[in-house]
């Protein structure tokens, strides 16, 4: 596919008394033209700050470090980088809410409880178009029924409260919408729902991808909802990006401990009548990323982990063809592995 994003190299610090913490530490990830993206991990490993970097909206310490963001939503017009765009110019808020949209997990907290659904859509339309207020007001209304919301004339008056979450998180899809983006950054957008909400949530950002065209960056920890809905995915583990592959040569060859391990803590649907993809915790916990373990980070969990390679040497990234990489010392044809490509390898049972 074609690139609509391309993060190369992007670190993201926070500077605290403690040290510094790098919660992004290095992560390339694209994002293709009308398609979907996952980026999966376990909560902490980085997939929201690298997310909220993409619009400069980190909170303070927060800072980027290094790293280019290139953004080409028009394949006629050369890709700029957001990373050097002044915080409060008028090219970043053009590209805030109008070219890239952005869906978050609470769905209550980003709606402001003080305005109408409507007040939030219009002011929205009106920053980012030249409509006057009787056809942005059309347009609020048009948005509203296109993501399934009814009686959305009603509901253009009412407040939020006065919605249930999965109705909120349709507002906040619509307004993220309403300037046509061609690119949807979605973070965890249907974690805080419940399943058949969820269900109906991505069923819906899926159809308005089809008739849009737009690409979606989508935030999860659910490998349930990555199968659904990703094109291609890439894992994240402490701030990096340990695995990318398509969505079905992830699913039937991982080639990265971890992101086998979080395949194997998926519960099967007959043992406990559990939704399949549901992550089980994998033995051990996620460091915090300000005590990175040394060489690979993944080594104190890995049942892999090589003494005095993996704790001592960062992997290597080894393309393995079709775009895939997994920085893991299997794949180093110098190091004791078996090599590449990486056999399915058994996982110790979870916890
Ligand atoms: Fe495991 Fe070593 Fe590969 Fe890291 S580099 S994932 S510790 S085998
Ligand atoms: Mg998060």
């Amino acid at each position: 596919g074609e690139a609509v994003l391309t993060i190369d190299g992007l670190k993201t610090h926070y500077k605290t008394d403690e040290g510094v913490v790098r919660a992004v530490d290095g992560v390339d990830l694209t994002a293709y033209r009308g398609q979907t993206t996952c980026v999966v991990g376990e909560s902490g490993c980085g997939k929201s700050v690298t997310a909220r970097s993409i619009l400069q909206l980190i909170d303070l310490p927060g800072k980027i470090a290094d790293g280019r963001i290139m953004w080409q939503p028009d394949p006629a017009v050369e890709a700029v980088d957001l990373t050097t765009l002044d915080e409060d110019g008028e090219q970043l808020r053009r590209v805030r809410g109008g070219e890239i949209g952005m869906v978050f997990q609470e769905p209550m907290a980003s709606l402001s409880p003080m305005y109408t659904v409507g007040s939030h859509l219009v002011e929205t339309i009106l920053l980012h178009t030249d409509l006057n207020e009787a056809d942005a007001k059309d347009r609020a209304i048009h948005e509203l029924k296109r993501v399934g919301i009814p009686q959305p004339e009603r509901r253009f008056d009412a407040y939020p409260f006065q919605l249930s979450g999965g109705m909120c998180q349709r507002v906040m899809i619509a307004l993220a919408l309403s300037c046509e983006p061609a690119l949807l950054i979605a973070d965890e957008p249907t974690t805080a729902l419940d399943v058949t909400t969820q269900a109906r949530i991505l069923d819906l950002l899926l159809g308005l991808q089809e008739e849009t065209g737009m690409s979606m960056l989508f935030i999860t920890h659910d490998l349930g909802v990555v199968a659904e809905i990703a094109a291609d995915v890439s894992v994240m583990y402490l701030g990096k990006v340990v695995e990318k592959a398509g969505v079905d040569e992830l699913f039937e060859n991982p080639q990265h401990p971890y992101t086998q391990a979080l395949l194997e803590s998926i519960p099967s649907l007959d043992h406990d009548g559990q939704k399949p993809g549901r992550l089980r915790a994998i033995s051990g916990t996620v460091p915090h990323p300000a005590d990175r373990p040394a060489g690979c980070s993944f080594h104190p969990r890995c049942p892999h982990a090589m003494a005095g390679t993996c704790d001592a040497e960062e992997p290597p990234v080894i393309d393995l063809g079709d775009g895939r990489i997994a920085p893991c010392h299997l794949h180093d044809p110098e190091s004791s592995g078996p090599g590449r490509p990486l056999p399915l390898l058994p996982v110790p049972p979870v916890q």
